[in-house]
């Protein structure tokens, strides 16, 4: 690849697991900043805001704001702006995200009439919100033409006391019901690094993206052209690295050798 000019780098996992910093890796960002190299956090986290995650990442050490994270419900906002623009758009999500889909008019349920005109419904993460009323209402709409839209298709998420169920497991539902293909906006989606890549203004091919899910995060961004790094921590499993549909770039022990493999690659392109 060219000199690396931006990093894309997955939260969870990658420099956290349950909020907590891994070893070394408020160190190795920092570097990062004081080599002045572009970075986004890139997460299909659903239920925090950019500003939470950020005060919950500087407290934990790490030397970051708010616009360096970009969340699902971030990129699903530019998504609709750029693909659906003026849609009124009912939202089905599991805590509030609305301060980060800036420029999307949300239509309030329950308290619109039934019939209100919905443009597209957007999917966010799933949790006791997904009821019966919910998602029957969520089907009359899609009956009714509106477009489908979702933020990922994850099938469930790891809490403390086990796993919980999530949107991919309720969406091939809606999809068959109402005989339409959801527009997923998060990863692995191409409009999710497409999104990442031009809010830093980076090239995909001098572009890293790291993270722990050799699938969503590695093989999806090599897929946009994206050298793609896979990091043995979070949820990293050798049976899937060795069953994945394709193969890392680089493999490292911990986003903490990130900084060795940067250097690496600067002397080596020259
Ligand atoms: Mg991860």
């Amino acid at each position: 690849m060219e000199q690396v000019g931006a990093v894309l780098i997955d939260i969870d996992g990658v420099l956290t697991v349950s909020w907590e910093p891994l070893p070394g890796a408020v160190a190795a960002l920092e570097r990062l900043c004081a080599a002045g190299l572009p970075f986004a956090l890139v997460t299909n986290t659903t239920s925090r805001t950019r500003a939470s995650i950020a005060g919950r990442l500087a407290e934990a050490g790490f030397p970051v704001g708010a616009d360096d994270i970009l969340t699902a419900p971030a990129i699903t906002a530019a998504y609709l702006r750029e693909h659906h623009p003026r849609a009124r758009c009912l939202l089905l999500n599991a805590g509030d995200i609305r301060s980060d889909l800036t420029g999307v008019t949300l239509v309030d349920e329950p308290d619109a009439a039934p019939d209100r005109d919905v443009d597209v419904v957007v999917i966010g993460g799933a949790g006791r919100e997904f009821d019966y009323a919910a998602l029957n209402r969520v089907f009359r709409h899609l009956q009714r033409g509106a477009r489908l839209v979702a933020m990922h298709r994850n099938l469930y998420w790891r809490t403390a006391d086990g796993l919980d169920l999530d949107t991919g497991a309720f969406l091939p539902g809606l999809e068959r019901a109402a005989r339409v293909e959801a527009e997923v906006t998060g990863k692995p989606a191409e409009a999710f690094f497409a999104t990442a890549l031009a809010h830093l203004g980076a090239d995909p091919s001098a572009t890293l993206m790291v993270g722990d899910d050799i699938e969503s995060d590695v093989v999806a961004a090599q897929r946009c052209g994206i050298t793609g790094v896979l990091v043995r921590t979070g949820k990293y499993l050798p049976e899937t690295h060795r069953a994945a549909t394709g193969k890392p770039n680089h493999v490292l022990d911990s986003f903490a050798a990130l900084p060795g493999l940067l250097e690496h690659l600067s002397t080596s392109s020259g």
